[in-house]
């Protein structure tokens, strides 16, 4: 297996890549790399590179054209569960291909989260990105309101989507179009679900109702399985 590391652009030069001493310290004493080693240097952001180590710095081999990532952006718009949760979804739906997530205090949101959990989650879709070996580290927005979540989405032009339960409402798989050649944004909500209010809202932004089965899933469970179905189709079909 080769080992990847995030980098910054600004970092490469030419061919040679100057380390950080985070990243020299990785490479050296945590993945126990040695001089003339390889591993793969990604910029999360589409380009990465098979690298040599060579003390300091390290030498850009050659650019990989590498293809991990789904076909089209999906955004997961993810009404804040308690505790932790939302970094369970960040890290299994990252390592399932999503390209974005905004999380959003609904109504029955219970957790408001400090600055300092809006890093981690970064760090979080930085780890789980290199580990599945995608090209794209994921973005994670600063939490907004519901509303403002909303509207930020239909702004785009995107298929969307809203997890509801105890609604009649045909299952997402039935109502992804054949042909899914525009961006896909989903929505799940908090344990407590959603108010009558946010789904009517969400209607009226364009969103779809839609089910995951019937069943009711967790919180946490809820965006993992839209994300897995969603890649699934995209996958399959392409
Ligand atoms: N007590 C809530 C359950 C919320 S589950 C209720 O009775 O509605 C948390 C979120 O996961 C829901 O708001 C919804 O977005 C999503 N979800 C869970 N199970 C689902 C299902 N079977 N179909 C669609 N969405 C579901």
């Amino acid at each position: 297996m080769v080992y990847r590391i995030l980098i910054d652009l600004t970092q490469k030069q030419d061919e040679s890549l100057r380390l950080t001493p985070e990243q020299q310290h990785y490479l050296s004493r945590v993945l126990r790399l040695k001089a003339g080693d390889r591993f793969v240097a990604m910029d999360g952001k589409g380009h990465s590179w098979m690298a040599q180590l060579s003390g300091n710095t390290a030498q850009l081999l050659e650019t990989l054209a590498e293809s991990t990532e789904l076909p089209v952006p999906v955004t997961l718009l993810v009404a804040l569960p308690k505790g932790n949760g939302f970094e369970e979804i960040v890290r299994c739906c990252t390592e399932l291909g999503v390209t974005a997530f905004i999380p959003a205090i609904s109504d029955r949101t219970l957790l408001h989260p400090s600055p300092h959990k809006w890093e981690r989650w970064r760090k979080i879709a930085q780890e789980a990105a290199e580990q599945s070996e995608r090209q794209f580290v994921p973005e994670i927005a600063a939490p907004l309101d519901l509303q403002t979540a909303l509207q930020a989405i239909s702004n785009l032009e995107t298929e969307r989507y809203i997890c509801v339960t105890r609604r009649e409402t045909h299952h997402l798989l039935a109502q992804l179009p054949a042909q899914l050649t525009k961006p896909i944004a989903i929505a799940t909500g908090p344990e407590g679900g959603w108010t009558a209010a946010e789904v009517e809202s969400a209607i009226a932004a364009g969103f779809q109702p839609v089910s995951l089965g019937d069943r009711i899933l967790r919180a946490v469970t809820a965006p993992i399985v839209a994300a897995s179905l969603v890649a699934a189709v995209l996958e399959y079909s392409s």
